[in-house]
């Protein structure tokens, strides 16, 4: 929900960047979004190099006025973390919220951290 806000300007968990999955038939429920993942599949699969690297979040991020909206790395990315906006037609993925996710800010137990690579 506060992803959706924060991105979005409205509470709907769909179009939201981070997931939640169920696992063991609803048992366990785990959220889940993009990892920022060194092989960036997204990024090389792209044909008009709408995704780049920002070297100050150490993030993947999307160029929407680059993106046409093609679905190319949806279908590369292994785990489904980068999607289409039902809204504008173009790719998304988590992008930390510029340095200060809401998610993290928003969840009540503290189980979804920011933190520095180098502090883990
Ligand atoms: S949907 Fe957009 S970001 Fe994704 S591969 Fe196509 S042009 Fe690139
Ligand atoms: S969207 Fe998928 S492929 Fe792209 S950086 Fe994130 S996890 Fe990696």
């Amino acid at each position: 929900m506060a992803c959706s806000q924060e991105h979005e300007g409205v509470i709907a968990p769909a179009y939201s960047r981070i997931k939640v999955f169920e696992f063991e038939h609803g048992r366990r429920n785990v959220p889940y979004t993009c990892t920022q993942c060194e092989e960036a599949w997204c990024l090389h699969a792209c044909p008009t190099s709408a995704i780049s690297i920002d070297h100050t979040l150490g993030i993947k991020a999307v160029d929407e006025s680059l993106c046409v909206g093609c679905r190319v790395c949806t279908i590369a990315c292994p785990y489904g973390t980068i999607n289409m906006n039902s809204r504008s037609g173009k790719a998304v993925k988590c992008n930390l919220c510029g340095g200060d996710p809401a998610c993290s800010e928003a969840c009540p137990t503290g189980a979804i951290r920011y933190e520095s690579s180098r502090d883990t």
